[in-house]
């Protein structure tokens, strides 16, 4: 049978996949052709101890030994209770409550429907869009989709199926690179102060990823925005998520973004690097005045939601066993230096091709002036023994925490190399 398997985000026509994986250890993957490739990009982002680590390992197999999996409704288990507890208390003060599903899209889904029940079971009526930040990406599920940026983003096709949001101007090239400010903070605040001014009686949250906008480009803003936005957000009693999925555990240099902007979200997602590329599985934490909000007799006001692999056993095991590992082994001290070697040896590429160059936390970022820019570099890299994946005009690299300074120059010089022999 051809094709029997279909490829993510891929021109099925003759595509045959070369680069086989038959094992993986540490930040290489392992290919059936005998090659090795450092990964640059961690698995999309959420291996962030590396490939099969030791401790991690032992957790999944220790949770196997006992019970992989029972459902949550009606019966409970310590991994999910514990997990609950531990994310309830290194996330921003008041974030108390967590629910689980077993993605990133699934649980901003969850997010939404959280937001819009807060509103309805308090007896605001009419509040059921959403404000959201253009080049924004927040999964692929229908109804985060439409969150998504609705002309640049991958998702433009489905206009006429997804819900309609409002769009809010994002704070564009302001710093953390060389480059020019394209956005100013100003600008984008103003746009969302006249949208919920306008409107929030149809608006049940705001939504933005924080600091850093993942799969819509790898757009970087500073923290005042968020801290701005907080202020605003309350002001015109709209509420405020905030997508973690890639950000959260350490990507932008603190655990989590918010932390930077000192803010408390009111309701925050979490999944990728929760779970360290083990298992689906994510997270979505709210205050008590949301949670509250659902308590009453009966079905009523309840949170209608609850997905067959939610607090997944296996999972959780392995995502206490993950947050573990990076409290003890002093991940933010490690991520720094991630940042450190990043900023010397990515922002010092000199390029025709090249927009801008940033890096923030563990993420750098080569912009280019057109997707033309990066094509053929994935070929390249792989020839000097690194995985990397270039998307719309942009290649990037999120390494695993793990990454020894060698392997990090290794990438880096592959990167600077391309842009050299472009230019
Ligand atoms: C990856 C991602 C998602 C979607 O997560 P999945 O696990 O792929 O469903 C949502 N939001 C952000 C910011 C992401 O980076």
């Amino acid at each position: 049978m051809k094709q029997a398997l279909w490829y993510p985000y891929a021109q099925m026509r003759g595509l045959e996949i070369q680069n086989q994986v038959v094992s993986a250890n540490g930040v290489r993957l392992q290919l059936k052709d005998q090659r090795q490739l450092i990964d640059a990009i961690s698995s999309w982002w959420c291996v962030i101890h590396g490939y099969n680590h030791p401790k991690i390992n032992k957790a999944l197999q220790d949770q196997a030994h006992d019970f992989a999996h029972v459902m949550l409704g009606g019966l409970t288990h310590e991994p999910a209770k514990r997990l609950a507890k531990k994310l309830a208390t290194i996330t921003p003060n008041g974030l108390n409550h967590v629910f689980f599903a077993d993605s990133g899209s699934v649980g901003m889904e969850v997010a939404m429907k959280m937001a819009v029940q807060y509103w309805k079971n308090i007896g605001v009526e009419g509040k059921h869009r959403f404000a959201s930040l253009l080049r924004g990406y927040h999964g692929d599920t229908t109804g985060v989709m439409s969150l998504g940026d609705p002309e640049e983003g991958m998702h433009h096709l489905f206009q006429g199926f997804l819900t309609r949001q409002f769009f809010i101007k994002t704070p564009e090239g302001a710093g953390n690179g060389k480059g020019a400010i394209r956005t100013p903070i100003e600008v984008s605040l103003t746009h969302l102060r006249q949208t919920l001014e306008q409107h929030h009686r149809e608006i049940a949250a705001f939504v933005c990823e924080p600091l850093i906008q993942g799969a819509g480009g790898f757009n970087f803003y500073p923290p005042e925005f968020l801290t701005e936005a907080r202020k605003i957000c309350d002001e015109f009693n709209v509420l405020m998520i905030v997508d973690e999925v890639a950000t959260g555990f350490g990507r932008t240099g603190t655990l989590f973004a918010v932390e930077q902007a000192n803010i408390v979200p009111d309701i925050m997602v979490l999944a990728k690097g929760l779970s360290a590329g083990y298992l689906g599985l994510s997270a979505t934490l709210t205050t008590d005045k949301i949670f509250d909000a659902f308590l009453g007799e009966g079905y009523e006001k309840a949170f209608m939601h609850g997905p067959t692999f939610m607090g997944n056993a296996l999972a959780c095991s392995v995502s206490l066993a993950s947050i573990e590992v990076f409290q003890q082994e002093n991940y933010l001290q490690k991520i720094q230096r991630i940042e450190n070697i990043l900023r010397e040896e990515l922002l010092s590429i000199q390029a025709n091709c090249l927009r801008e160059t940033r890096v923030m936390g563990a993420c750098g970022v080569l912009e280019f002036h057109d997707p033309e820019g990066h094509k053929g570099i994935q070929e390249f890299a792989a020839n000097h023994g690194v995985w990397l994946r270039p998307f719309l005009n942009v290649a990037y690299t999120m390494p695993a925490y793990v990454m020894n300074e060698e392997d990090l120059r290794t990438i880096c010089a592959v990167m600077r190399k391309w842009c050299e022999q472009k230019t």
